[in-house]
């Protein structure tokens, strides 16, 4: 591997081209159970078969008297009928014995309906009183009964392998009584933050020293792709510690920030080449053109420009859809998308993908005028960004574009 340290770039990389090799390289984490209470947001590695009925038992939905749809038949306010109250069903209680024609139960919504009854009289329409009911509604076979199995029938699939399970998944799997899902596995995510000149998030910055805003903004985006973030701490720019942290083999995701360039500081690269493999350094893309995206063993290492716009940028390019694959989530850019038409023109150049940070104003697209890649406030103020292919020498005013989102 050549050092390329204060030479510069001979090649850039093209972006689809970074794009289709971890595509071919990056596959879901293999499953591990996962207690009920820790499901939400993860992500099922299998499809998930009932092997119960849920309800288990036909169930009255409402509060009333459980009875035999055919004794009420022509019963009305200035006609009731009047059947014999023989016990009470509650849930959990159910009452036991057989209901006969001519009787009825007290039941409450939620208990088991006794067998012999066929529906629930709702309790405003009865009155009871001295062991009886007057009952002034017929009700049809079948009404205020929630049949057995009417919320998920034995022998069907729930939920399928690959859904991020949402809150009332998780409740549906208790349903059925399901203990520990099998999920995919979080992929570990070590973040390795380089620079001499940074001090760790929460001090005040001063003298030549900076605050690290990477990590708290790398730790957030790690977490939005299912992630889980190993401790990390920030190191100087010595190679010693740098090959050292890399060394270390617990992670899945290695996110490298600062360093990755060809400066005379920035070593990452080298000892990526030297530890692993260094497969892309230098990408045809602004921001972040000088990213660097290699493996060590099963490790993807990740090289993120210091420059905390490029930083996002390349992690929302290479190591978020990674990571995401890593986890059995959909590759594709999580952002919400808009369609606008464009209140200036873009700048672009043939050759390399841009990434615009905008703001949307009056239902327009307005390009944010500062492009420094050092500056966060940009991004900060921007609504979005807007993508501009390779093959684009920009935009036109006017036209309209795809805005993809940041909140
Ligand atoms: P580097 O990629 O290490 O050459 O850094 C490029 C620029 O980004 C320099 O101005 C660094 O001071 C700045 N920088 C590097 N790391 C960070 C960080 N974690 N947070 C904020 N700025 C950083
Ligand atoms: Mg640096």
């Amino acid at each position: 591997m050549r050092d390329v340290r204060m030479r510069g770039f001979a090649e850039r990389a093209d972006v689809e081209e970074v794009e289709r090799f971890l595509e071919d390289a990056a596959s879901a984490l293999p499953g591990e159970p996962v207690a009920l209470a820790e499901c939400a947001g993860r992500v099922l590695a299998e499809d998930v078969r009932a092997e119960v009925d849920v309800p288990p038992f036909a169930r009255s939905a409402m509060d009333g008297y459980a009875v035999l749809g055919e004794d009420t038949f022509g019963a009305s306010q200035y006609d009731p009928v009047s059947l014999a109250v023989v016990g009470l069903s509650l849930p959990g209680k159910p009452h036991e014995a057989r209901l006969a024609p001519g009787q009825a139960v007290r039941i409450m919504t939620g208990a088991p309906l006794p067998d012999g009854a066929d529906a629930v009289v709702m309790a405003e329409v009865c009155h009871e009183s001295d062991g009886r009911v007057e009952i002034a509604a017929a009700v049809a076979p079948r009404k205020n009964v929630g049949a057995a199995g009417e919320d998920i029938v034995a022998g069907n699939v729930v939920l399928r392998a690959g859904r991020r399970l949402r809150a009332q998944d998780v409740g549906l799997l208790a349903s059925i009584g399901a203990a520990e899902p099998v999920c995919v596995r979080r992929p570990r995510v070590r973040l390795l933050i380089t620079g001499d000149e940074l001090l760790p998030p929460g001090s005040r910055p001063a003298g030549a020293h900076i605050v690290d805003s990477n990590s708290p903004m790398l730790a957030a985006l790690v977490s939005r792709d299912g992630g889980e973030r190993l401790p990390h701490e920030i190191l100087p720019d010595d190679p010693e510690r740098i090959r050292a942290e890399l060394e270390r083999d617990d992670a899945d995701v290695v996110l490298v920030s600062g360093g990755s360039s060809v400066g005379q500081e920035d070593h990452a690269p080298r000892l990526l080449a030297e530890l692993g493999r260094l497969d892309f350094h230098g990408v045809a893309m602004r921001p972040s053109s000088p990213t660097g995206v290699g493996r060590i063993g099963d490790r993807f290492v990740f090289l993120l420009p210091g420059n905390p716009v490029s930083c996002l940028c390349a992690y929302d390019f290479f190591a978020g859809p990674t990571l995401r694959a890593l986890g059995g989530l959909p590759r594709d850019w999580p952002h919400r998308r808009v369609q606008l038409p464009l209140a200036r023109k873009i700048s672009s150049m043939v050759g390399r993908v841009d990434y615009v940070r905008v703001a949307i104003e009056n239902g327009r697209v307005v390009p944010i005028a500062t492009s420094g890649a050092s500056i966060l406030s940009s991004t900060v103020r921007a609504d979005g960004f807007v993508l501009v292919p390779r093959d684009r020498e920009g935009m036109p005013e006017g036209a309209d574009v795809e805005v993809l989102l940041y909140a």
